[in-house]
């Protein structure tokens, strides 16, 4: 287990479980975390209350329209190129494949349908064959996502002007680690990124990963990130590394699981209105770990057998670990103007249909 950091420095702020703020100092968000953990999962329940209704939900799924084969060297990525993972690379979906994917997602109730292809950034012209998708996605009546990579602002703009409603760009990790994971691109350039997608009107869906060697303080300083940007993501996917034999992070020291438990509690209090999910990693977490999670203050999961290179719990143990919780998945519903249902999965579904196994990409573009 990685070693967390000593008792804290600094007393944690008073909340205002209503405030929404954008500067967080670095001492505040370490303060949270050294917090004795039953103090901190009451005070993340509290947020947690003041918007969402803790026994919902989201439930959300991604389909991998482009796989592996990334110049990238995200040092926890199997779609590297440079990593011999055994992820064959494929080219981009046709986009009658997507369309079709998209009808099978909707015909299980699902409202928003998210698309992720393993790139740098997009080429120019790749942009033209993913706005189509979003385009015929959008007339179905879905909500769009994406994660694609980089974009310049004029590729924001015209994915925007295609139907897109959100796009998908990790953090990462702090500012002050990320050398350590990535070497191909910097901080910088994702928070440009980033920058674009809102300047066009796109909603934000940003988080980052978590049991890569960092420290606490590290954590701290990653959500202190997330939290300070001009404005709360709409989701803030909180991914626990899975390694993969073959990336540079394979055998990398395992988190300890309250410390993967505190991230999420210090997440939902830092952004109170954003949906904080559990993502890459869920399949290793034991029910009563992600139950804490829930605890915490998590509020959406992602749904289906596959995170395209590594697992997700089956759908049966979801349906079983929900109705053991008196859980439910999260309607569509608009509450406020930063948060928005995604993908709802009919709990009573047909788990073999293709909407459950869609896969999704972990790429953290
Ligand atoms: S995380 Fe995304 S950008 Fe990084 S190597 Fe993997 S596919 Fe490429």
């Amino acid at each position: 287990m990685s070693a967390v950091s000593a008792a804290p420095s600094a007393s944690a702020p008073t909340l205002d479980p209503s405030a929404l703020r954008h500067d967080w100092s670095r001492a505040e968000v370490r303060a949270l975390f050294d917090l004795p953990f039953p103090e901190l999962l009451h005070r993340a329940g509290q947020v947690h209350r003041e918007t969402f209704d803790p026994a919902e939900i989201q439930v959300s799924t991604l389909l991998s329209i482009k796989t592996g084969g990334c110049p990238e060297d995200c040092g926890y990525c199997p779609q590297a190129a440079r990593y011999h993972t055994g992820v064959e690379a494929t080219k981009l979906m046709s986009t009658e494949a997507v369309i079709e994917k998209a009808r099978q997602a909707k015909a299980a109730g699902a409202s928003r349908f998210c698309m992720g292809a393993a790139w740098r950034s997009p080429k120019d012209r790749d942009i033209p064959k993913v706005a189509a998708m979003i385009t015929e996605v959008k007339a179905m009546g879905l909500e769009t996502c994406a994660t694609l990579g980089m974009l310049s602002g004029t590729q924001a703009q015209a994915l925007r002007e295609a139907g897109l409603d959100y796009y998908n760009h990790n953090l990462d990790t702090a500012p002050e680690f990320y050398n350590q994971i990535i070497h191909t691109r910097e901080m910088q350039d994702r928070l440009d990124t980033l920058s674009h997608v809102r300047d066009v009107g796109m909603k934000t869906c940003c988080g980052g990963i978590v049991g890569m060697g960092e420290s606490r303080e590290q954590r701290a300083g990653l959500l202190q990130t997330l939290a300070n940007l001009p404005a709360h993501p709409d989701s803030v996917p909180i991914n626990r590394l899975v390694q993969v034999e073959g990336t540079p992070l394979a055998g990398a020291e395992q988190l300890d699981p309250f410390e993967f438990v505190r991230t999420v509690a210090v997440a939902r209090i830092l952004m109170p209105r954003s949906m904080v999910r559990l993502s890459a990693g869920r399949e290793a977490m034991s029910d009563e770990l992600q139950a804490l999670c829930f605890l915490a203050g998590a509020n959406s999961i992602f749904y289906g057998e596959k995170l395209l290179t590594t697992g997700n719990p089956d759908t049966e143990r979801d349906m079983a670990l929900f109705a053991r919780l008196g859980l439910r998945p999260m309607q569509v519903t608009q509450q406020g103007t930063t948060v928005h249902a995604e993908i709802v999965e009919q709990i009573d579904g047909d788990p073999s249909s293709s909407s459950f196994r869609s896969a999704t990409p972990t790429c953290a573009a």
